[in-house]
């Protein structure tokens, strides 16, 4: 190549023509081991289809852990991604552009937040806790108690850089790590008398997870949010709604909290809401909130960049005008109801298209290999817990191909063990 014309990946990397153990022998060369040995090695998608090194072809009934909520390689925000960048790709946050202000005012919109609510874009779900972790220690308070601690919940996920770390329960996380930001206090899940016990006025914010994803998909139960809205506005703490994983349509709903009857003074997105670009966000809700945070105090070279901005812009647009999110509950209660009907599934939990599900044995990490083979990606947060966070697009079709597979994938898992 002599001019630097258009061109495609292809004539950088070879994608095609080498097999997925290359390519995984050539990983184990140069890549961090902090994720294990990869699955498989992907080279296309389209739909809720992807394609392996090998030729061999899956149905995504992971979605990139709930990121691809129109599947893979979707005509419209490729386009709209394509046609971004190729005006304006990045400009520093000196600056902005019309995506950034136009996806902000969509958030807004559809989080029906009150006048003086505001966004702050992030490039992933952990940034947008560390944003959120930030503004709770700015409501730190004028009264002669300082609100000093947090309130997060056994079992929960926010990430894994310093702040969000202390937020994360799980102690094999964390323990390598330590210390860690200090005042986090994690409370039993679930437990509303825990929490009205725990939630003083030294506390800053309480975080929750409408459903917690990498627990394995557990849902707080009926209520819980109402108390915790109550209990942190009698005291002055923030209550923070990592919707990271159940926001975006997730739940068959813009937000998995949006039927709870209250209003938060923070949601955090990410994952969903780029449909597979980058980008995360931090929602301030009412004028008080928003102000926490002033100018000089967070900020990040690439949050809410043009292309990230348009992505996001893309994805909302084809989630609203195809109805899909409609789509992801009808698919979602379909699933579960069937699930629960195969010999073998013990429980089966969630909403729309973010659906856990316990097996009678051990066998969930066997049950993602058997998976694989039969041509499912499904992922296993737990020894005896199968997650799925497929497409929104998914259809009841696609949703039936596995349902009929299961039952032998099951048996193939116990028969490995
Ligand atoms: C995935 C996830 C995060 C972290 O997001 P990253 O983009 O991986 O940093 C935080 N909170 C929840 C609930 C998540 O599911």
């Amino acid at each position: 190549m002599n001019t630097m014309e258009e061109s495609s990946v292809n004539e950088l990397v070879e994608t095609t023509g080498h097999a997925g153990s290359e390519w995984l022998s050539r990983y184990s060369s140069s890549l961090m081991n902090v994720f294990g040995t990869p699955q498989r090695v992907l080279v296309r998608g389209a739909g809720c289809l992807v394609w392996d090194a090998d030729g061999k072809e899956y149905l995504d009934l992971l979605g990139g852990i709930a990121v691809n909520a129109l599947g893979h390689a979707h005509p419209f925000v490729t386009s709209v991604i394509a046609s971004q960048l190729a005006t304006l790709g990045h400009v520093s946050n000196f600056f902005t552009s019309p995506t950034q202000v136009a996806l902000a005012e969509k958030l807004l919109e559809l989080a029906h937040a009150p006048a003086g609510s505001k966004v702050f874009f992030s490039n992933s779900g952990t940034e947008a806790n560390e944003a959120a972790f930030k503004l709770a220690r700015r409501n730190s308070g004028d009264g002669p108690v300082k609100r000093t601690r947090i309130i997060a919940l056994e079992g929960a996920f926010h990430g894994r850089t310093m702040g969000a770390l202390a937020l994360t329960a799980k102690e094999a996380y964390r323990a390598p790590f330590e210390p860690l930001p200090g005042g986090v206090v994690h409370i039993p899940f679930g437990d509303i008398a825990a929490l009205e016990a725990a939630v003083d006025d030294t506390v800053a914010a309480v975080f929750l997870e409408p459903i917690q994803g990498e627990a394995g998909v557990r849902p707080l139960p009926p209520g819980y949010l109402k108390a915790a809205r109550e209990a942190t506005s009698n005291v002055g703490a923030l209550l923070i709604l990592d919707e990271v994983q159940t926001g975006i349509g997730r739940t068959g709903k813009w937000f998995a909290s949006e039927d709870a009857g209250i209003v938060p003074d923070a949601i955090t997105l990410a994952k969903g809401l780029g449909g597979g670009f980058p980008i995360g966000a931090m929602i301030t809700f009412g004028e008080q909130t928003s102000s926490l945070l002033s100018a000089g105090q967070h900020g990040t070279t690439f949050g809410g960049n043009p292309v990230a901005t348009a992505a996001a812009l893309a994805t909302l647009h084809a989630l609203e005008s195809q109805n899909v999110l409609a789509n992801a509950a009808a698919v979602g209660e379909h699933l579960r109801s069937a699930l629960a009907a195969i010999a073998g599934v013990t429980e089966v939990r969630g909403e729309g298209l973010l659906i856990g599900f316990d097996l009678d044995a051990d066998v969930a990490p066997a049950v993602v290999q058997a998976g694989l083979d039969a041509g499912f990606i499904v992922n296993s947060p737990g020894p005896r817990t199968i997650r799925l966070a497929p497409p929104l697009i998914l259809t009841t079709a696609q949703a039936d191909t596995f349902l009929s597979a299961f039952p032998a994938i099951l048996q193939a898992a116990k028969d490995a063990q």
